[in-house]
């Protein structure tokens, strides 16, 4: 078999390391097209000269003139980029066979919809892509005939436990609901009143996953299962009264498809994200990851519970923001992008956090989405409106 070339947008970022660990164990299989970063310039630096990519794309000039400088020193023929356009141009080229989407946030969007409107395999890790343009960018992937791989773990394991012609509808192939699991985050059972006082290193100290800052604190908030709610809706064509949050602190059932007849699907394994990256680079067949049987023995238990609505307000606000269609994702999101930033800057509180986002979506009206401009127009407005929320407390 000849070789699939790989871009890896976010190549510097927690996804994309664990990408790189996996595609560097099949030497055979895959090559490096393109490693994408953004400000950790020395992590991109070394992972060129160990991947030997025909590209890196930073985003300024003065990134891209220094680290062409150090490789050629290096004696790495790496092309240096930078900017948006050379990120949609590494995900397009006619060469690429498959992209990991791993930037974080709305930055994301433009190369992943290149890369889906290129006809691309995705692999889409930044579920933000999604949640703002949801009906576009689901419509992108029909329209080019792209084939979309979830790496979400909770979305993976969906994916896993579907039947194959799942598109076709989910009542036509027998699917009741999906079961999205949720580890809780570190402040499962922290004390209401504390949670205004909580800091950003406790945010970040996920009890069973490393990852990066922002989704840590999605996860703290359970926005992340927000966003996944909207992700799965997306994905598997499903309605949120058809998808159930649970949930479960050991994260090792990683999501759950209930069907009609009674059987309940699961995917089980070690809290790795490489799992889910070495599945979708592989499907439909199966390489190794690096990641360790499961000792179900160690596990011992497996504990479930209804999520909290007091403790994580975050979750029914981003079930409301798909109910109300429209932009009305896109502001969610950018509210929330705004938020966490200005939580890690510790500008505001860990419980402010759903306050400027409920500000946020009660301030401005979503409208009917019919292209992207749409869209970033409304992520935008909710990124000032935000602003001005903060600047108010000042
Ligand atoms: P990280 O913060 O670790 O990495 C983010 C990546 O995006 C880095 O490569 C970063 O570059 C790059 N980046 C950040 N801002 C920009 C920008 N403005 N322009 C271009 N590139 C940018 O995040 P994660 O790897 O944890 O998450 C990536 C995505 O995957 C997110 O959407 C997240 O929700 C999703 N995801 C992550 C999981 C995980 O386990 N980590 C699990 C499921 C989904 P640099 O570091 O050089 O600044
Ligand atoms: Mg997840």
């Amino acid at each position: 078999m000849s070789h699939q070339w790989i871009t890896v947008l976010g190549a510097t970022g927690s996804i994309g390391v664990s990408t790189l660990d996996v595609v560097g164990r099949h030497p055979d299989r895959y090559r490096v097209f393109a490693l994408t970063g953004h400000s950790r310039m020395d992590v991109l630096l070394n992972q060129c000269i160990t991947h030997d990519p025909l590209y890196a794309v930073v985003s300024e000039a003065g990134q891209c003139a220094r680290l062409q400088e150090q490789l050629l020193q290096a004696g790495c023929q790496t092309r240096v980029l930078h900017g948006a356009e050379a990120l949609a141009e590494v995900s397009s080229d006619q060469r690429v066979d498959a992209v990991m989407a791993a930037i974080v946030g709305a930055a994301g969007l433009s190369p992943t919809l290149a890369a889906v409107r290129a006809g691309k395999r995705v692999l889409l890790a930044n579920k933000e892509a999604l949640v703002m343009s949801g009906a576009l960018f689901m419509q992108a992937v029909r329209d080019s005939g792209a084939r979309l791989l979830p790496i979400d773990s909770e979305h993976n394991a969906i994916f896993q436990c579907m039947p194959g012609n799942y598109a076709n509808g989910l009542q036509q192939v027998g699917v009741r609901r999906i079961l999205l699991t949720a580890s809780g985050g570190p402040f499962r059972e922290t004390a209401l009143e504390d949670l205004a006082r909580v800091t950003p290193a406790q945010a970040c100290a996920h009890p069973n996953w490393s990852m990066g800052q922002k989704i840590s604190v999605d996860s703290a908030s359970m926005m992340n299962k927000g966003l996944e709610l909207i992700e799965a809706c997306w994905l598997f064509d499903a309605r949120p009264d058809q998808v159930e949050v649970v949930v479960h602190p050991q994260s090792v059932v990683h999501s759950l498809v209930d069907y009609v007849d009674g059987s309940v699907l699961a995917q089980l394994g070690n809290p790795d994200m490489r799992t889910p990256i070495a599945h979708a680079l592989a499907w439909p067949e199966r390489i190794d990851s690096g990641v360790s049987a499961l000792d179900l023995l160690l596990t011992a238990r497996l504990d479930f519970q209804a999520p909290d609505p007091l403790r994580f307000p975050c979750l029914g606000l981003a079930r409301q923001a798909f109910e109300s269609g429209g932009t009305a994702c896109a502001i969610l999101n950018a509210a929330n992008e705004v938020a966490v930033q200005a939580f890690l800057d510790r500008r505001i509180g860990f419980t402010d956090i759903p306050v400027m986002i409920e500000h946020a979506l009660n301030s401005l009206s979503p409208e009917p989405v019919r292209e992207l401009a749409q869209v970033m127009l409304a992520d935008r407005q909710a990124r000032d409106c935000a602003e001005q929320w903060l600047a108010n407390q000042a």
